[in-house]
């Protein structure tokens, strides 16, 4: 049995980066995971350049970019770890880096350069690192300590760290243990869903829209629904199967299985003035003047659903112009599902906050602490999931 002072069981973003701090504040540490690749979902995130950050995050308000049970639950990690933090040590390895869109940081280089710079961290505070390596069985001594059973041999710890993640992606190993070990211990589960995830419609209800797939538009969408309302104005992408693209992405992690979703195809103008107005001075079909505000392909599969619109603006009537800019910019539409588990971005639910401490992610189990996704914390697109593994596992390697 080889003795430790910490065990962390999975070397992503948050067990790297817990596993680097704890060793360099002097803790003998073993960093298990059972890939044979280290950390598969930082090198494929924000399209292999890693969107590391957000510099919109707000310090005083970091809750605002988060969703779960218990949204207040990460302010005390994440204000006491902040983006600024991650981006000076990012700095201090030398490691290039630009913004994009709203306050979103990305690696000049590719992702490889940040896990690179996290596995020179626990190289800097000795981490003993095992992978590929399973565990099969987690049980506590009679003197309170964790013990493991791995490929390697058995192990034992008096503090466990579990950072295994989400369920996304299985097919570069993801996996629920994170979530068995915490049922194992008596804690508590918000039920798991996909998150940051693509819609899906009926065949039918989606016929209309089935060849506008690969056209992207800006857009605002909403929940819907008064009193969780959330908005979102982003980017939308049509696909074969449904609706994708960033708004749909975050109001994924709002949606509620079989409510309707609210969306304004065209949110800039006012429509009903618009064509009003067209109607009066314009002879073109009606699908070419609304190509002024839509894309030209959208406007066709738009116009071809009422016989109504199929004329030229001029010849079509007041209520028929009306109640097209209604549908536009109040489109509602019903998902069927989501794409699920292969194509989510994130996990919602999990690890139950009310059994975690906010300060220290240590469960009412005491020395057994879960950081990063497997924790009930959901983050918004653009940086904000890793800025949670950085600050979780930042707040439990000053507690080991
Ligand atoms: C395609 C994609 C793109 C993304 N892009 C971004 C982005 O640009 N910005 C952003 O902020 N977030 C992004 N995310 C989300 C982000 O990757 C995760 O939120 C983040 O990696 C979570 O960190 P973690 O350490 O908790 O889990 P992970 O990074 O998933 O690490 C978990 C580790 O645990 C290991 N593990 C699992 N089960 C076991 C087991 N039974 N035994 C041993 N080890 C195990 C896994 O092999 C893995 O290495 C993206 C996600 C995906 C899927």
């Amino acid at each position: 049995m080889q003795d430790f002072d910490a065990v962390i069981v999975g070397a992503g973003a948050a067990g790297l980066f817990c596993a680097g701090i704890a060793g360099q504040r002097g803790r003998r540490v073993l960093l298990i995971d059972h890939s044979a690749k280290v950390a598969e979902k930082i090198r494929i995130s924000g399209g292999g350049r890693a969107n590391f950050t957000n510099r919109d995050l707000d310090p005083r308000a970091p809750q605002k970019h988060f969703v779960g049970e218990n949204p207040n639950f990460c302010r005390s990690a994440l204000s006491r770890y902040t983006p600024a933090d991650f981006i000076a040590l990012m700095d201090r390895h030398g490691i290039a880096w630009h913004e994009k869109h709203k306050g979103q940081l990305f690696c000049d280089r590719s992702a490889d350069d940040l896990i690179q710079m996290l596995l020179r961290e626990c190289d800097a505070g000795g981490v003993t690192r095992w992978q590929p390596c399973a565990v099969s069985t987690v049980r506590q001594g009679g003197d309170g300590a964790y013990e493991l059973d791995t490929d390697r041999g058995p192990v034992r710890a008096p503090r466990l760290v579990v950072a295994t993640g989400g369920l996304p992606i299985p097919q570069i190993g993801a996996s629920d243990f994170g979530l068995r070990l915490a049922a194992q211990f008596g804690l508590r589960m918000v039920e798991p869903r996909p998150a940051l995830v693509p819609l899906t419609f009926d065949g039918a209800a989606w016929a209309p829209y089935a060849d506008l797939a690969g056209l992207a538009l800006p857009v605002r969408i909403d929940t819907g629904d008064k009193k969780t309302r959330m908005a979102f104005d982003e980017d939308l992408l049509f696909t074969h199967r449904g609706l994708s693209g960033p708004a749909v992405l975050q109001i994924s992690s709002y949606w509620r299985a079989g409510t309707p979703l609210r969306i304004d195809l065209a949110p800039t103008v006012a429509l009903a003035d618009e064509l009003a107005d067209a109607k009066r001075r314009s002879h073109k079909r009606l699908a070419n003047e609304l190509a002024a505000w839509v894309p030209a392909r959208l406007a066709d599969a738009w116009t071809a659903q009422d016989a109504d619109w199929q004329r030229p603006v001029m010849e079509t009537g007041d209520k028929a112009l009306a109640r097209l800019a209604e549908r536009l910019q109040r489109w509602e539409i019903t998902p069927t599902g989501t794409e699920g588990w292969r194509k989510a971005e994130v996990m919602r639910g999990g690890v139950d906050t009310r059994d975690l401490n906010q300060q220290t992610l240590e469960s009412r189990q005491s020395g057994l602490y879960f950081i990063g996704e497997v924790v009930d914390v959901t983050g918004w697109l653009g940086g904000y999931n890793f800025q949670w593994a950085w600050a979780s596992a930042h707040a439990c390697a000053q507690a080991l």
